[in-house]
Formats: structure tokens, sequence, C-alpha cells
């Protein structure tokens, strides 16, 4: 299964009891977003058409219990994918209790098009709604590689989206959750609401409860930056190495020039003393050498230093 198949499963197991005002509400979600009208012998009927067999068996029973409103679930074609697809068709008005469609004055059944009437009052409802449109048309995506190779080919592919047919009522959506800052992008005709940012995908699984896709989100997003961190470390420690191979070589240059200028002999003790010893390892760090000579690192670093600047003076 799909990260997203198993978190929506989470989140159906998660709000399996709902009820009332929540259960309108996560219908009401599912029905504007993937719902299609269907002509009946004397009303709207409504039909959802659907991969995942388990949401449509729950907006079957929500419908039953919450509205007295049965529904039958069938076998339908296969979609482009090759996936098997169901269909679930209502039987009775659903339409009307939910508010999406409405009966005007010549009695003609009409599509509601005010979306703020569709949309939650309540917070409670708010949850239930969102849940609804994720189950239905949502999507996450996060990178799963474990290894190098797969963490560069699915590098940054944190995308969690709602794909949404109605633009108006995308937009009212993205209003009603403000707080998540949702993005915007229009696709085929559909507006794709969508968050790419790891952290705030995380909280909004949580939200949706779905805790366990969270925490392997989580598991994830640490994953990632520990390999990130170590990189930089082992970086890091090249460059310093690479840094006291170039102080080393810059020493044993300025000890060979005092040898070409004759002026070697005429050193101090001290001086003499680190530079046969810088010529004998070129390759230790100042901290061997330091300690080779029982001295300080920075008495070291001194005497060096006081090396390279005779050997510039003309
Ligand atoms: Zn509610």
């Amino acid at each position: 299964m799909t990260f997203s198949q198993t978190t929506k499963q989470e989140i159906l197991k998660t709000i399996r009891h709902i009820r009332g005002c929540c259960a309108t509400s996560f219908l009401t979600a599912v029905l504007k977003s993937i719902g299609s009208l269907t002509l009946g012998y004397k009303s709207f009927g409504f039909a959802l058409e659907s991969d995942n067999h388990e949401m449509l068996t729950f907006c079957k029973h929500l419908a039953e219990v919450n509205l007295g409103i049965t529904a039958e679930i069938e076998s339908s074609n296969l979609n482009v994918k090759g996936d098997a697809m169901y269909s679930c068709e209502f039987v009775g008005n659903i339409g009307e209790k939910l508010a999406l469609v409405y009966r005007d004055d010549d009695g003609t059944m009409q599509i509601n098009n005010n979306v703020d009437e569709l949309l939650p009052k309540s917070d409670c409802c708010k949850r239930a709604f969102i849940q609804g449109l994720f189950v239905a048309s949502g999507s996450v995506v996060i990178p799963l590689g474990t290894d190098d190779l797969a963490e560069s080919e699915t590098r940054g592919k944190y995308h969690l989206e709602l794909r949404i047919a109605n633009h108006q009522f995308a937009k009212a959506v993205q209003q009603l959750f403000s707080e998540w800052s949702f993005h915007t992008l229009e696709r085929k005709n559909r507006t794709i609401l969508y968050l790419k940012e790891s952290e705030k995908i995380a909280d909004f699984l949580v939200y949706m409860g779905a805790m366990s896709a969270s925490l392997k989100l989580e598991n994830v997003i640490i994953g990632r930056s520990l390999r990130n961190t170590a990189n930089r470390q082992s970086n890091c420690i090249s460059a310093n190495i690479d840094k006291a191979i170039q102080a080393s070589e810059k020493q044993l240059n300025a000890i060979a020039t005092l040898r070409q200028k004759g002026l070697f002999d005429s050193l101090s003790d001290q001086l003499k003393e680190i530079a046969l010893l810088r010529e004998e390892f070129p390759e230790a760090g100042l901290e061997e050498l330091a300690n080779r000579l029982g001295i300080s690192k920075s008495g070291a670093n001194h005497r060096l230093n006081r090396l390279i600047q005779l050997s510039q003076q003309d």
C-alpha cells in the first residue's frame, strides 16, 4: 500500500464513530469533492466513484445511520491505472439533506452554488470536513528511501494535496483552513490545494488523526536531517585537514627559504628545534608538534609563524 492509502485507512479508523453534525460534514465534503449527480425517477440522486472501497462503505454507513438514506455499492470498471473501482449510489434525496442541491420556486432541482452554506460551522465539524476531503480527493507523498541513492532521487518530495473540481469551493476551503496556508495551483480543470513543508504536513496529519502516518513522516524527516548533518560534519573534517596541510606546506616553504638564504643556522634554538621537527613530520598537526616539544599549541603556533615572518624579511 502507498503512504497515501495507509494514511487514509488510518483516518477512517479514527473517525469510525463520528455521528450527527460531524457525520454530515464528512459526507458533505466527500460528495462535494467526488460526488456526481444522477437523474432518478423523481429527483436527483448522488453517486460516488472511487477505488477506496473502505471509504465508500463508511459513507454508506454514515448516510444510513445519520440521514436514513440507503446506498448500494457495486464494482464498476477499472480505472486508467487498472485499479478496481467501485460506485456507491445513494437511494434518496441525500443532495437536499446536505444542501448540495435545492428546489427552486418552480420545484426544479438546482445545484447549490453558494459554497459558504456547505462549509462546516463548528471546530468538530471542520476536522470531519477536511478528513472527508482528504480521504476522497487527497494524497500525500513522502521520500521513503533510506540509502543515499534513493535520497538523491526523492529529494524534497514532501507533498500533500487536495484536488478540488470546483474553483470557488477550493477557494472557500483554502480560506476556512487559512491557518495551514495552503498553496494553490490549477491542474486539469481542478484547483489543487497543497502543502510541501515537511513539518507542516506532519502537523496536518496529526490534525486529521493520522498519528502513525505522522510519526512515520517524522522519522523520515529526522533520518534525512541526521544524514545531512553527518555529510556536513565529514565535509567539515576534510576542510580542516586541507587547512592543516596548507599550513604545513607554508611552514616548510619558509624553512626551505631560510636555509637557502643561509639564515637557518642563525635562528634561535627554539625556532631551529621546531623547524627540524616540522621537516621530520610534515603531516603532523599543530597539536602533535606541540606535544613533541612539550609546549602549548599557541606556543608552537607562535614559533611557526615567526619562521614564516623571518623567511619573508629581506
Ligand atoms: Zn460536528
